[in-house]
């Protein structure tokens, strides 16, 4: 049985307004944030009798990298279906992409990724879905509530809720039906309907979903924005932590439209990804000839 060390809990201040952050990123070197706490009931099966894992996503994706791990680790093969690689990126490789194929990742470039995903699958194989949307993710999931009780017992924290942006949203609903306290989130991915959508996927009773915090403004998934990367700064500058720039940044700025009305002491969930860091820094120096 695999565990990981409870990541901690620091108390931090922005904008004048407490913040607590859980520091998912700190969670294990390899396995970091969510994709860790999703993908953690694989990791304790026993997958011998195996030949491979499939899965498919985006070409940076937090998933690919922490499944060409768990692969690696387990002594499997690893094959993923993207829908496109740039040539630039092929020649210049870098972040997850990057680190996935020195794990060994075979990665295939098709229109129907999820399809021919799904093709692949025999019964020497397993089949992850994209971003890890699927049941089993709700065994890991619970482990971090059950932590984040622990943390708010032993801090004191007077009423918590919990704010963490969405991209399948598994996280956050699997959190929300394992706390007793209100858990916030907010699209990244898609808008708001398409948040639902994902969670009547896996969950019939819509009682237990997540409260979803809104803005006029729409930000696109992966769209390079100077609003975002300021905000990206100003956090690390500010709080001493440096966030993904992917989920996070949209995500703050969510979450700062609305934390004044929200009663309670907030939590943000600090889910990793900082490995795809590297390709998103990488895309704003080029797009913005920032420095860094
Ligand atoms: C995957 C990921 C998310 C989105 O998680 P969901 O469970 O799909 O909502 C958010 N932040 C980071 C850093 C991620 O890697």
């Amino acid at each position: 049985m695999i565990q990981f060390h409870p990541s901690p809990l620091e108390k931090k201040t922005y904008q004048n307004k407490t913040i607590y952050v859980k520091r998912d990123d700190l969670l294990d070197a390899d396995f970091s944030g969510n994709k860790a706490r999703k993908f953690h009931y694989f990791l304790n099966q026993d997958l011998s009798q195996l030949k491979r894992i499939i899965s498919s996503g985006s070409n940076q994706s937090n998933a690919m990298y922490s499944l060409s791990v768990l692969a690696k680790m387990k002594g499997l093969e690893f094959i993923y279906f993207c829908d496109h690689i740039p040539e630039f990126l092929k020649t210049n490789s870098t972040g997850n992409y990057k680190y996935s194929l020195q794990n060994g990742m075979k990665i295939y470039e098709s229109p129907n990724r999820e399809v021919d995903a799904s093709m692949q699958k025999d019964e020497v194989s397993i089949l992850i879905e994209e971003g890890g949307r699927q049941r089993e993710s709700e065994f890991g999931i619970k482990i971090l509530a059950d932590e984040l009780i622990h943390d708010i017992h032993i801090n004191h924290i007077k009423n918590p809720y919990i704010f963490l942006p969405s991209g399948t949203g598994t996280t956050a609903l699997y959190l929300q039906k394992n706390l007793p306290i209100r858990v916030y989130t907010c699209s990244t991915v898609g808008d708001d309907e398409y948040l639902r959508e994902q969670w009547r996927m896996v969950e019939n009773d819509e009682t237990i979903f997540p409260r979803i915090l809104t803005s006029q403004k729409k930000y696109h998934y992966g769209k390079l924005e100077l609003d975002l990367y300021t905000l990206w700064r100003d956090l690390k500058e500010n709080m001493g932590v440096t966030f993904d720039l992917m989920y996070d940044p949209a995500g703050w700025m969510k979450f700062l439209l609305h934390v004044r009305e929200i009663e309670g002491t907030p939590l943000y969930i600090h889910q990793g990804g900082l490995i795809g860091n590297e390709s998103m820094l990488a895309r704003y120096q080029r797009k913005y000839s920032i420095t860094t």
